[in-house]
C-alpha cells in the first residue's frame, strides 16, 4: 500500500479568487501530518498507481541501475533524467548497450536505491522504508539533487526519526550537505542530550575520522553548559533584587500606614484590618517586632538584626525624600553614607542600580527613578 506521495516542490496556493472555486479542489489540502507539505489532489490514486506500476514492471525500460552486490534495477531514462538533473547528465556519458544505458549508484543499500528511483517516479514512498533508509534517502537526494525528496526527509527527521543513535550521523550528513535547518536541530538535540550521545558508536566514530569537529561539539557543550549556569545565576539574582524590592515597598507602607500588629512609630497604635496587598509584610512584620525586642540589634549583630539593619540602609538609599519619610532612621542612615568608603559606594550603587531596575516600568512614589544618579555606578 503506498502511504506517502507527496510533492513538497509545490508551494500551498493562495485562496483561490471566488469566479475559480473549482480550481481549490484541484490544488489545495495540505497533509495534516505533514505541515508545509502539500499532498497534490491533481493526481488520482490511478494516476500514481500507474507510474509505480511502470517503474515496478520496467516496461519499455531503456536504463539499468547497477547497485552494491552487482543487483540491479531498471528505470527509464526519460523518466529519472528529468527528475535529476545529476542523473540526466550521467545518462549522457552512460555506456550504450543498444537500447541501453548503465549507470551505477552505489553505496548506499540496493533497497534505499530503489526506494529512490521508485520516488522519482511517483513521488511515493512507504513510511518502513522511509524510517529505515531515511539518511540514505537524505545522502541521494542531496547527490542527484533531488529538492522535494531533500525536504521530504528533512521533514521526516525533525519530526520524529532524528534520535540519539542517529543524531551523530545526521549533523555531519547536515554540514556535509548543506541542511542548515538540520545542522541547528541535530545540534541542539546533542547540547540536550549529550551524555546520552557521547556514548553512541557514532560519537566513537566521529572521534576517528573528524576529531576536529569532535572537540568543537564538546566545546560547543561546555559553552552552552556555562550559559546555562549563567542564565540560572541570573534568575535567582533578579529574584533577589525583585525580593528586596517588595520589602522596600512593603517597609514604606508598614511604616507611613501600619499594617495588622504594626502601626507608624509617631502615632499611637491602632490595628489596621485593611486587607494588605504587600506580600512581603509578613515575613518584614516579623523581622521588625525582633528587631525591636531583641537585644543585641548592632550591625554586624544578631543575623536577624543585620537583615533589618541592611534594609534600613537600602531604604534610605532608595528614599526619594527622606524629610518626609515615616521610615526610621532614614535620614540619619543617610548621612552616614557620605563617610562610606569608595568600595562600600560602589557595592551599594550596584545594589540600589539593580533593585529599582527590577521594578523599572512605572516605578514607585516613594523611590528615586532608576536613572537618577543615586542609581548609577561610577
Ligand atoms: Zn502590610
Ligand atoms: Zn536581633
Ligand atoms: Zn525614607
Amino acid at each position: 500500500m503506498v502511504s506517502g506521495c507527496v510533492d513538497p516542490s509545490v508551494p500551498i496556493p493562495p485562496p483561490v479568487p471566488s469566479k475559480a472555486y473549482g480550481h481549490q479542489k484541484r490544488y489545495g489540502m495540505e497533509d495534516a501530518a505533514a505541515p508545509g507539505l502539500v499532498r497534490h489532489n491533481c493526481v488520482s490514486t490511478a494516476t500514481r498507481d500507474m507510474w509505480d506500476r511502470l517503474f515496478n514492471d520496467g516496461y519499455k525500460a531503456d536504463v539499468v541501475i547497477y547497485t552494491d552486490n552487482g543487483d540491479t534495477i531498471y528505470a527509464h531514462a526519460n523518466i529519472i533524467g528529468t527528475a535529476s538533473p545529476v542523473i540526466k547528465g550521467m545518462l549522457k556519458q552512460a555506456k550504450r548497450h543498444g537500447k541501453w544505458h548503465t549507470i551505477s549508484i552505489r553505496g548506499v543499500p540496493h533497497d534505499a536505491v530503489r526506494v529512490f528511483i521508485r520516488f522519482l517516479y511517483s513521488s511515493c514512498y512507504e513510511n518502513e522504508e522511509m524510517n529505515q533508509f531515511i539518511m540514505h534517502l537524505l545522502l541521494l537526494s542531496h547527490a542527484y539533487v533531488v529538492p522535494q525528496l531533500k525536504r521530504l526527509c528533512e521533514w521526516h527527521l525533525e519530526h520524529g526519526l532524528i534520535n540519539t543513535e542517529n543524531v551523530i550521523d545526521v549533523f555531519q550528513l547536515s554540514l556535509l550537505c548543506d541542511f542548515p535547518r538540520l545542522s541547528v536541530i541535530s545540534h541542539r538535540m546533542i547540547m540536550k542530550h549529550f551524555k546520552e550521545v557521547y556514548a553512541t558508536e557514532a560519537w566513537i566514530a566521529m572521534k576517528k575520522s573528524h576529531p576536529f569537529l569532535e572537540k568543537e561539539l564538546r566545546d560547543s557543550v561546555i559553552i552552552e553548559e556555562n550559559m546555562r549556569k549563567d542564565r540560572i545565576r541570573k534568575r535567582n539574582e533578579q529574584r533577589i533584587y525583585s525580593q528586596l524590592y517588595e520589602a522596600m515597598e512593603a517597609l514604606v507602607h508598614i511604616c507611613r500606614d501600619g499594617c495588622k500588629t504594626i502601626g507608624p512609630h509617631d502615632k499611637d497604635f491602632k490595628p489596621n484590618h485593611a486587607t494588605c496587598n504587600y506580600e512581603a509584610c509578613k515575613g518584614l512584620e516579623s523581622l521588625i517586632r525582633h528587631f525591636a525586642g531583641c537585644k543585641p540589634r548592632v550591625p554586624g549583630g544578631c543575623v536577624h538584626c543585620k537583615r533589618m539593619w541592611q534594609l534600613l540602609e537600602l531604604h534610605s538609599r532608595v528614599c526619594a525624600d527622606s524629610d518626609q519619610c515615616r521610615v526610621p532612621l532614614c535620614r540619619i542612615l543617610k548621612e552616614k553614607m557620605e563617610k562610606q568608603s569608595k568600595k562600600d559606594e560602589v557595592r551599594w550603587k550596584l545594589l540600589v542600580k539593580n533593585v529599582l531596575g527590577t521594578k523599572k516600568i512605572g516605578g514607585s512614589p516613594f523611590f528615586l527613578p532608576v536613572t537618577s544618579s543615586y542609581s548609577s555606578v561610577s
